[in-house]
């Protein structure tokens, strides 16, 4: 069979992860199981024994060689962040954490690939992640090309939330895609993170120029605060939920 990335015919490995496994940090129980939160009924929660992941859509050496590359660099990032130097600006809504010395092309490159594996996945999960088939195929020859392009090319916003206390913030779900002014977004909210991927040049959002990783390895994180925080996490749920207590 065809692998999607390198496009050769070859075999094509079981299980291939559309949101790598790390990502899920915090998000396991005591038996290594990742609880997935159905955020409309809590007491319904679901138990993933690896993940979601896709069967046959990569080869080997595409999933192992190419993709695991990049996740180990982003590992590294989001969660051993000792090397990294950061400054902070803070306004009334948001504290800005400004990070040097991420590799823009790994680090990007990484973005572009769990959009591009939610845009050919058939996991229901998914389904509101669909690049169609021109930005399908410009993700694809980045990440198999190592070509992460410029900054405003699938710029990308990361965010998280100051104060999460009564806020379902440790899980993970389904990606939406959000249409401005004729421009279509995607975001994903995974582990306390939102990823926010803008797709087309037309009518960009300025936050996509503010706050994302640009070539000269310097990626800003957005921390939002208190109700606007809470706002951002509403909006993108479609509806409020408060936690009683914490869990
Ligand atoms: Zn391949």
């Amino acid at each position: 069979m065809k692998c999607r990335l390198c496009l050769q015919e070859k075999d094509l490995i079981g299980t291939s992860h559309i949101i790598p496994n790390f990502m899920y940090k915090g998000l396991l129980d005591k038996n290594k199981k990742i609880v997935e939160t159905n955020l409309f009924n809590l007491k319904e929660a679901k138990y993933r024994p690896t993940g979601i992941y896709d069967k046959s859509i990569l080869c080997k050496q595409c999933d192992t060689k190419i993709i695991g590359a990049l996740e180990s660099y982003a590992a590294k990032i989001l969660f051993d962040k000792k090397d990294l130097v950061s400054t902070v600006e803070e306004d009334e809504h948001i504290i800005n954490l400004i990070f040097k010395g991420i590799e823009y092309k790994k680090f990007k490159l990484f973005l572009i690939s769990i959009l591009w594996r939610a845009s050919i996945s058939k996991q229901r999960m998914f389904d509101e992640v669909k690049l169609g088939a021109k930005y399908e195929e410009v993700a694809r020859k980045m990440i198999y090309e190592d070509n992460p392009g410029k900054r405003d090319e699938f710029s990308t916003c990361i965010f998280g939330l100051k104060s999460t206390e009564n806020l379902v913030t440790q899980t993970i779900v389904a990606p939406r895609r959000t249409k401005v002014d004729g421009n279509t977004s995607y975001m994903f909210y995974i582990n306390g993170l939102f990823y926010w991927f803008n797709i087309s040049a037309y009518n960009m959002q300025d936050v996509f120029k503010r706050i994302t990783i640009d070539e000269s390895n310097e990626m800003t994180i957005g921390i939002l605060k208190g109700k606007v925080g809470e706002d951002f996490l509403d909006s993108f749920l479609g509806r409020k939920l408060r936690l009683s207590k914490k869990f």
